[in-house]
C-alpha cells in the first residue's frame, strides 16, 4: 500500500522520557497501580485519551494572539457564533468551558420545556449511547438515560459500517415506553464514543430525526466528534463518496434541533465546547440565563478570547480531508499491526482509538481481576505506554445492591491523540503489545486495595494477584 504521509510538518517539539524499568515499576507501585494517578512525566506514549492532547496549529496559535479578552460581547465570540452558522447552518451560539458544561446548561433547560409543553413527568432521554458525562448529567437534572445502540455494536470482531447506529425498533418502542412526552430529547453521539468512536450513517441519522419530528422530541446532536464521523460517511456510503466534508456535516447538523460539543475532540483545543441552536430562540434564551452562573456570561462561557479563536479555527481544520484521512489512517494501521499479529481488536477500528479484546487477550484472568486494567499495567511496565481500562473496572457496582454491574466487554483503550505522535510512536506501540503477548501469561490480575464509591476507576488502588502454583 502507498504511504500517505501527513499534511503538516513539526516546527515545535515537546520532549518526552522513557524511564527505566526499574523507575517504571516503583512509579506504578507508588500509585497503587492505577495509571490515572501516574505524573505525565512518568509516561513515555500517552494513550489515556484523545481529549484536549492533540496538536494545535500554527494558525490555531496565531489566532491565540488575536484573541478579545472583553468579558462581553468580545470580537472572538462573533467569530466563533459566524463559523457556527457557516459551518452547521445553526443560529444561535453558547460557548462553555467544555462538552460537559453544555450538558449541564442544557439539560433541565429541556426538561422545563417538555413539562411545560407536552405535560412529561417522567422525563428520559434516549442515546445511540450516552458518553459517560452526558449519561451523569442526565442523572444528575433528574431523567434516565436509556442506550438504544445496534447489536452488531456488540459483536467485537464483527464487521460492521455502522455499529454506532440506532436500533431504530428499539427508539420507537422506548419512546411508546415511556410516552413521548416523556423524552426530553433524543441524543445522537457521533461517533459513538462509548462503542469504540464507531460512526452513525446518515440514513440513521435522518430516520432517527424522523421518528423524533413525529412524536415532537427535540434532537440533540453529541458533536465531539462531528468531522471523524463524516470522514466515515464519506468513506462507507456510495452516495456521498462525492461530496466534500463540509457538505456532509451540514446535511448531518440538518437533522437536529441542538448540539452539545467537546471541542476538546475534532475541534483541537486543550479546552472548549459549544451548546448551539439551529432556530429555536426561546431555548437559547433559556440556556443562555443557565449559562450565566455555570459558566460565564454568555458570550464566553468559562473560555478565554484567545481560547474561542482557536476554537474557531480548529472547527475548519477538523473538516480538512488530507488531515482526517491520515489520523484515520494512523488509528487503523495501529490496529491492523496488532491483529495481523494475532492480537483481538475491534473491528473495523472507529476514529479515535484502537481497541484491545483483554478478555480474550488475557483469558488466564478472571473479570473480578480486570484483564483490561492488568494489559494496562503491563503495557506501561514493559515500554512506559498508558491507555486506560474500558469494562467493569470503569462500570463499576449497582449504587443500591453494591454487586458488580456485568461488563459486556473486558477492552484496553489506546486513545490516539491528534497530530501528536508520530507512525513511528504506533509502531513502538504495536511491537510492545506483540512482546507483551509472548509473555501474556505471566501478567498478574489486581485486586482493590482502596475502592472509591463513585467513578471509582479514577482514584482507585491495587495489587498484583499473584498466584501460587
Ligand atoms: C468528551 C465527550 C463529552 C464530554 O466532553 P468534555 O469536554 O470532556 O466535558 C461528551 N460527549 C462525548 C461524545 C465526548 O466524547
Amino acid at each position: 500500500m502507498k504511504t500517505s504521509p501527513q499534511p503538516y510538518k513539526i516546527k515545535s517539539v515537546e520532549p518526552i522520557n522513557l524511564l527505566s524499568r526499574e523507575q517504571r515499576y516503583a512509579a506504578l507501585e507508588r500509585v497503587g497501580f492505577n495509571p490515572f494517578l501516574l505524573k505525565s512525566e512518568e509516561v513515555f506514549i500517552d494513550l489515556l485519551t484523545d481529549s484536549g492532547t492533540g496538536a494545535m496549529s500554527q494558525n490555531q496559535w496565531a489566532a491565540i494572539m488575536v484573541g478579545d479578552e472583553s468579558y462581553a460581547g468580545s470580537t472572538s465570540f462573533y467569530n466563533l457564533e459566524s463559523a457556527v452558522a457557516d459551518i452547521f447552518n445553526y443560529k444561535y451560539t453558547i460557548p462553555v468551558h467544555q462538552g460537559r458544561g453544555a450538558e449541564k446548561i442544557l439539560f433541565p433547560v429541556l426538561i422545563d420545556k417538555m413539562r411545560r409543553e407536552r405535560g412529561g413527568k417522567e422525563p428520559v432521554f434516549i442515546s445511540n449511547y450516552h458518553f459517560d458525562t452526558t449519561a451523569a448529567h442526565v442523572e444528575l437534572s433528574g431523567a434516565k438515560a436509556i442506550n438504544v445502540v445496534v447489536e452488531e455494536a456488540y459483536a467485537l470482531n464483527e464487521h460492521f459500517d455502522w455499529k454506532g447506529n440506532f436500533d431504530l425498533t428499539k427508539l420507537i418502542g422506548y419512546i411508546e415506553l415511556h410516552g413521548p412526552e416523556n423524552v426530553a430529547a433524543i441524543i445522537i453521539t457521533v461517533t459513538c464514543n462509548s462503542m469504540g468512536g464507531q460512526p452513525v450513517s446518515l440514513d440513521n441519522i435522518k430516520a432517527v430525526h424522523d421518528i423524533a419530528k413525529e412524536f415532537d422530541i427535540p434532537v440533540v446532536m453529541d458533536a465531539a466528534r462531528f468531522a471523524e464521523n463524516a470522514y466515515f460517511i464519506k468513506q462507507r456510503d456510495e452516495h456521498y463518496v462525492d461530496h466534500e466534508i463540509s457538505e456532509i456535516v451540514k446535511e448531518m447538523f440538518q437533522y437536529a434541533d441542538m448540539f452539545t460539543m467537546s471541542a476538546k475532540k475534532d475541534a483541537m483545543v486543550n479546552i472548549g465546547g459549544l451548546c448551539c441552536f439551529k432556530g429555536d430562540e426561546d431555548l437559547y434564551r433559556e440556556a443562555q440565563v443557565h449559562c450565566i452562573p455555570m459558566e460565564g456570561f454568555a458570550t464566553y462561557g468559562g473560555m478565554s478570547g484567545r481560547d474561542i479563536e482557536a476554537l474557531t479555527v480548529g472547527l475548519y481544520e477538523a473538516m480538512d480531508y488530507n488531515y482526517l484521512s491520515t489520523r484515520i489512517s494512523q488509528v487503523d494501521r495501529l490496529a491492523q499491526k496488532l491483529a495481523n499479529a494475532g492480537i483481538p481488536v475491534q473491528t473495523p477500528t472507529g476514529g479515535h482509538a484502537v481497541f484491545i479484546d483483554a478478555r480474550a487477550f488475557l483469558p488466564h484472568l478472571s473479570v473480578g481481576e480486570f484483564p483490561g486494567h492488568a494489559l494496562a499495567n503491563a503495557l506501561y511496565l514493559e515500554a512506559g505506554i498508558r491507555s486506560a481500562e474500558i469494562g467493569s473496572l470503569l462500570l463499576g457496582r449497582d449504587p443500591v445492591t453494591g454487586i458488580q454491574k456485568s461488563s459486556p466487554t473486558e477492552l484496553l483503550r489506546l486513545a490516539i491523540p491528534r497530530r501528536t505522535y508520530t507512525n513511528e510512536h504506533m509502531d513502538y506501540v504495536a511491537e510492545n503489545l506483540i512482546e507483551l503477548k509472548k509473555k501474556k501469561s505471566s501478567i498478574p490480575g489486581y485486586r482493590f486495595t482502596y475502592e472509591p464509591l463513585v467513578l471509582r476507576h479514577f482514584l482507585a488502588q491495587f495489587e498484583p494477584v499473584i498466584k501460587v502454583s
